[in-house]
């Protein structure tokens, strides 16, 4: 028997089967709707390994396995956003008069999923602190069904005891998902903490080159009957060339990440010494408050954090952020480039209150030389003191 792979081993040789393909070492793209049967017989069967583009061919395989080894996961549906693997992942366990809970500090866009349209659909979602932990049992209700977490939290970082809320959610038999697109299957293993459902927005950092968007949904053998019919019936399909993608960008994943981890620490190190800044959110620090959590959970960092500045004028922020080089401007991350955002997390939270005294920005540092984001920075927080920014 083979021993287990390694996480590096088996992201460069997971769901590839050479032999399938002349021995190509990729899997070739199908482009394809129709799939032929060779007769009548076979076609009423219908048992054939694939039957119809929209449900299944090799190149989607392909990545879908590589993502279930990853996962540690009995199955594994791609969805073509990270939102609609959201909105799959929530509808696969959720029906009318149901309730879920959902973090407060999750994505803005889930929110909005839950706020409209699982509403007019008659389901109730109530946000909770994402330091809840154990307590989650207090929000329990006879109608909750469904768990929803994101760790850490978008935009600012919040480290959640997940094994603590998955072990509540066990014993009442309620459904656990989460977004996991911040650390990736490589530093954190939702379903080895209790998970059921394990989503991505691969858009992110499986894709890595910011050219795809792609979802995934990994669940366990518990639940992936559900989530299969749920994606099946609602008609969700990855076209063949953004699976490929995926599945090319999932092979450097690995050796990509260790650069983000590092190049993140040596940034956010670097900016946690400045006076112009008041806090800089990034787990893998040990002045942030959840770092014990994240050390003994997760097993690195990817390169996406954010700084609180100390008070100071929006154009201040604006002439920091737009003068800078090598930092784009714009939403998404986990490419290979670095990007810096103003946010205001206020309106977003509604069970958690964000009080923080100067305006925020959130820093995804790419794989360019630390050294040159370094020194992009300095010279931003020095426009940022000129445009009357404090520190
Ligand atoms: C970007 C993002 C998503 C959504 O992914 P898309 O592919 O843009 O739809 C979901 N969750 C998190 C945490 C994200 O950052």
């Amino acid at each position: 028997m083979k021993r287990t792979p390694r996480p590096d081993t088996l992201i460069t040789h997971a769901g590839r089967t050479p032999g399938d393909y002349f021995g190509f070492v990729n899997p070739p793209v199908y482009q394809g709707s129709t799939v032929l049967f060779p007769d009548v017989a076979a076609y009423k069967r219908g048992d054939q390994r694939y039957r119809y583009g929209r449900r299944g061919s090799p190149t989607l395989e392909a990545l879908e396995n590589a993502i279930s080894a990853m996962e540690g996961a009995a199955g594994t549906v791609l969805e073509p956003s990270g939102l609609s693997a959201i909105a799959v992942a929530l509808l696969s366990c959720l029906s009318s008069g149901d309730n879920v809970l959902v973090v407060d500090t999750a994505y803005k866009p889930t929110r909005h999923f839950c706020d409209t349209i699982l509403r007019r659909m008659g389901i109730s979602t109530t946000y909770y602190d994402p330091l809840i932990g154990a307590d989650i049992a207090r929000l329990i209700d006879g109608n909750t069904r469904a768990i929803f977490l994101e760790s850490p939290g978008s935009l600012t970082f919040e480290i959640q005891d997940v094994p603590a809320i998955t072990a509540v959610a066990r014993e009442r038999g309620i459904t656990t998902i989460m977004d996991n697109t911040w650390a990736t299957s490589l530093y954190f293993r939702p379903l080895e903490h209790g998970v059921d459902l394990s989503l991505s927005a691969a858009t992110k950092y499986i894709g890595g080159h910011s050219d795809i968007m792609l979802g995934t949904i990994s669940a366990d053998a518990e639940h992936w009957r559900a989530l299969h019919e749920t994606h099946g019936a609602m008609g969700q399909h990855v076209g063949p060339d953004v699976a490929y993608l995926g599945q090319r960008g999932l092979r450097t994943m690995a050796v990509r990440l260790r650069q983000h981890h590092a190049s993140g620490l040596k940034v956010a190190g670097w900016l946690e010494t400045r006076p112009e800044v008041e806090r800089v959110l990034h787990p893998g620090l040990e002045s942030f408050p959840g770092h014990a959590l994240w050390k003994r959970d997760f097993t690195g960092a990817s390169g996406l954090f954010s700084i609180v500045m100390q008070p100071g004028p929006q154009e201040a922020v604006a002439a920091f952020i737009d003068g800078l080089d090598y930092f784009g401007i714009g939403a998404s991350w986990g490419g290979y480039e670095s990007l810096a955002v103003p946010f205001d997390p206020t309106s977003s939270r509604t069970a958690t209150r964000w009080n923080a005294a100067g305006p925020a920005i959130r820093l995804h540092i790419g794989l360019e030389d630390p050294d040159d984001l370094i020194a992009d920075l300095e010279s931003g927080l020095e426009r940022w003191r000129q445009a009357g920014g404090g520190g």
